[in-house]
């Protein structure tokens, strides 16, 4: 009987928190806090059972210890936004409570996607010992778990690594993104990166595409993009020899987006605008429907999963890992779409285990560096069940 403190009542913080509720023999008490406390409260509304509610900052430290220190809780789910993930680290590690995100520390006025800041609490979690695990949503997440599972049970050594998000769904509008729209705009206009041999080598934003049939979903265009789960993964994979992103957008999605940054509405530095300093890509967000009100409308699947390809008892080997996941049934369940689902499930499932012992260790570690195990084993029954298939080893699916 624990009691887990939310924070974030976006399109993630409603999956999790309707996630936790289905679990009382695990999560008794529930408080979810949030910038804007109706937002909590409507969420709150959708429920069962009764749960709490509260307004934090989660940018001022002293906001969060003292609503911590408050409610008292056993674990903390982070799923505001990457802005916050510093701030929260250092109230848990103030406080005790072992902490969980789904999305590496972004600095608002610059996109990096590092993980270097966050790493950087290792010393003092360890020390403290109390736990962080970072990247516990889908893509970063369950990827690198599928990853984790493979190189524990399925091969010798894996090679090289192909992450293949694929979304199938569609939510009638002409463009909207499925999640935070700034963090989306950031990571897809950013460079295209990948990892071999060592090195990082970089494309230009979306110059990097191919085709491939995805089972649920059928024929999708691909596009190679720099994902946060590259840096962890390609230190945590011992022998990788390269690993590479992949994500389906359709034609219309690009053409709205080359237009969005053409005209300069993606930038994301302040601009003045008669006497207000206003970031474009923030004022974008401001305009594009709210990604959480896309689930009633989007139907569709999922299909996001992982190639390995690698060495097995002296033979090569390659295997395809991934969960197909349906926007309506989403919806019927937790009332979200499936982005918001593939994130919250498995940080909910990742909270459980922490709170179980059975994910324990004093510092900050990325998901793969914990048991694969019993999170592949609960996982389905939480409500994202995966297919394992045997590929040729000889042929190139990306090729
Ligand atoms: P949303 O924008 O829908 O929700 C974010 C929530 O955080 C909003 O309720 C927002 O409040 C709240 N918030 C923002 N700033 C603060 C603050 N300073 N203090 C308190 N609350 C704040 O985002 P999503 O739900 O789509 O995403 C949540 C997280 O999940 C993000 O970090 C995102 O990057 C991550 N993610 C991870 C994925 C993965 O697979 N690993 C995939 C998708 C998302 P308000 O409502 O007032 O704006």
């Amino acid at each position: 009987m624990s009691k887990v403190l939310i924070i974030g009542a976006g399109g993630v913080g409603g999956v999790v928190t309707h996630k936790c509720a289905q679990h009382p023999e695990v999560f008794s008490e529930i408080l979810l806090a949030s910038r804007n406390e109706e937002k909590c409260k409507a969420i709150a509304a959708q429920l069962d059972r009764p749960i709490q509610t509260a307004r934090v900052d989660a940018d001022s430290v002293d906001e969060l210890v003292a609503l911590i220190e408050s409610f008292q809780p056993d674990v903390l789910i982070h799923v505001a936004l990457p802005y916050q993930d510093l701030t929260i680290m250092e109230a848990c590690l103030r406080t005790g409570v072992p902490y969980l995100d789904t999305a590496n520390y972004e600095h608002p006025d610059e996109a990096k996607f590092e993980y270097k800041e966050q790493w950087a609490f290792q010393d003092r979690y360890a020390k403290a010992g109390n736990m962080a695990t970072l990247g516990c949503g889908f893509d970063p997440g369950m990827t690198n778990i599928y990853c984790a599972y493979a190189q524990k049970n399925l091969f010798d050594e894996i090679q090289r690594i192909d992450i293949l998000d694929a979304n199938g769904g569609d939510h009638g509008y002409p463009f909207a993104t499925n999640f935070n729209p700034e963090i989306n705009i950031r990571e897809i206009t950013a460079n295209g990166r990948y990892w071999e041999k060592g090195e990082w080598k970089e494309t230009a934003p979306l110059a990097e595409k191919r085709t491939f049939d995805f089972d649920g979903i059928g024929e999708k265009d691909l596009y190679l993009l720099y994902h946060e789960e590259l840096e962890s993964l390609s230190r945590n994979i011992k022998g990788l020899e390269r690993i590479r992103f992949w994500m389906t957008f359709s034609d219309k999605y690009i053409t709205h987006l080359k237009v969005l940054e053409n005209v300069g509405m993606t930038r994301i530095e302040p601009i003045e605008v008669n006497g207000c300093e206003i970031s474009p890509l923030q004022f974008l967000k401001a305009v594009l429907p709210d990604p959480a009100s896309l689930g009633p409308r989007t139907k569709g699947k999922t299909n996001i999963g992982v190639i390995l390809d690698g060495i097995k008892d002296g033979q090569r080997r390659k295997v395809y890992i991934y969960n197909i996941c349906d926007h309506e049934a989403c919806y019927r369940e937790v009332q979200s779409q499936a982005i918001s689902y593939t994130t919250g499930v498995p940080a909910v499932t990742g909270a459980m285990l922490m709170l179980e012992g059975i994910w324990k260790g004093d510092g900050v570690f990325n998901v793969e560096q914990l048991d694969p195990d019993p999170f592949m084993e609960r996982i389905g029954e939480m409500g994202l069940p995966w297919q394992m298939v045997e590929l040729d080893p000889d042929h190139d699916p990306l090729a």
